[in-house]
């Protein structure tokens, strides 16, 4: 398709781009280290600013340190079209989890300017912030901000380990861009659109390049503190004991027995298991983990959740245990008439795709309450995610943006 309506991307530089961002926290293994807000995705935000500049793109902050590169259109009272993702990683993670929804719809949007293309509505890359949430939890914290399903106030006082507050970090984030300007908080959008490396190996397996995803399971969070008592561990006996890690286990082992079904659709992890005092020697009086359990029907997430605490207090023992649920999310559908456009403009390019459904949380779950949402997924070698290993191929990137281009054109013209 040589269509001058539709200007073709240039999947060389944003390759290139991928490269440049990778070496932001750069690890040994070939993978990314950069933690959301840390100088290294400080560091990143500038980078994308300084591609953003030679276009007069305009660059703004929003209060909870989400980032917004703006085309504007020709009709200032419309709301923009928007893409992105996220520039945060795992600890140890890969090169394409976030960055690559980021660097698609940045480039999607400098084809579309440097075709000298006008648009109705402006258009929009968003980097959200901390999406992955290993330094400040809840994850997705930026989008869920945004969309008013986190209060502002209880996210900037969320403390990373070393007792560092999102809030100084996002004041870190404006003074290393001063020419930034601020944002609204739940700013009107018109469409937003999410790329992302599927974190799965359906597309690997049907050969298929683009993946239009339906929907996003849902899921509930738990956080579970079990208190018994510290002891000396050579001279207290079994029946003196309050050991919390052993109720701890209990619980983890009779948990996982309940929460498992036979298709292998239910997802139940402890992901965070810590032993308190951690003494070689003592009887751990505490013990703190986490649950995160999802499913594709609210139904069943529901009332498999909230059986965690009557099983918790069953299996406590001598111990005392409190169950909290930090989080319900409903499983979503995104809207037909968005995944109608990205198989439409798939296969106007000539890409092949899929339906797809989501099992990982993302941005576009929160902004979907604010605006029409859509995700393309493209295909994750072998599955493996979250890891050093990550890989995507540049020509399925490539496609991924293209799609964005097309998209962002038509839906800044119609609506
Ligand atoms: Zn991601």
């Amino acid at each position: 398709m040589s269509n001058p309506a539709y200007p073709g991307i240039n999947s060389k530089r944003l390759w290139q781009r991928h490269l440049d961002m990778a070496k932001l926290g750069a690890t040994a293994g070939g993978g990314v280290h950069r933690l959301a807000l840390t100088q290294l995705d400080i560091e990143a935000h500038k980078l994308l600013s300084e591609w953003a500049s030679p276009h007069g793109f305009n660059v703004s902050l929003d209060p909870i340190g989400n980032m917004f590169i703006r085309r504007e259109g020709s009709d200032p009272s419309l709301p923009p079209i928007a893409s992105g993702s996220h520039t945060d990683t795992q600890p140890n993670g890969g090169r394409f989890d976030g960055i690559t929804g980021v660097l698609t719809a940045f480039e999607a949007m400098e084809t579309i300017h440097e075709a000298g293309i006008e648009t109705r509505h402006p258009l929009e890359t968003i980097v959200w912030n901390n999406e992955e949430g290993p330094r400040f939890l809840p994850s997705c914290m930026g989008s869920a901000a945004y969309a008013g399903a986190e209060p502002l106030k209880a996210m900037l006082a969320s403390e990373d380990g070393d007792g560092i507050t999102m809030g100084s970090c996002v004041d870190a984030l404006k003074n290393a861009l001063p020419h930034a300007g601020s944002r609204e908080l739940g700013a009107p959008l018109s469409a937003f659109i999410e790329v992302h490396i599927e974190q799965g190996t359906e597309l690997e397996a049907s050969g298929n390049t683009i993946g239009v995803v339906t929907g996003m399971q849902g899921y509930r969070r738990f956080a579970v503190a079990v208190t018994g008592e510290d002891a000396h561990s050579g001279t207290t006996p079994r029946a003196r004991r309050k050991d919390a890690f052993v109720a701890a286990t209990d619980m983890a082992r009779a948990l996982r027995e309940k929460l498992k079904d036979e298709e292998d659709v239910l997802r139940f992890t402890i992901g965070r298991f810590e032993v308190l005092p951690g003494g070689i020697t003592v009887v751990p009086g505490r013990v703190n983990f986490t649950i995160d359990i999802r499913h594709p029907d609210a139904d069943v997430l529901l009332e498999l959740g909230d059986q965690v605490e009557p099983i918790c207090k069953r299996e406590a023992g001598p111990c005392e245990v409190a169950v909290n649920n930090l989080i319900t999310q409903d499983p979503l559908e995104f809207p037909a008439g968005m995944k109608q456009r990205i198989t439409a403009a798939a296969q106007r390019r000539g890409y092949s795709s899929q339906p797809i459904f989501c099992c990982a949380g993302h941005d576009a779950r929160h902004i979907s309450k604010l605006c029409p949402a859509g995700m393309i997924f493209i295909p994750c070698w072998k599955g493996i995610s979250h890891n050093e290993a990550e890989r995507a191929e540049p020509e399925d990137i490539a496609a991924a943006s293209q799609i964005i281009a097309d998209m962002l054109i038509d839906l800044a013209n119609e609506t």
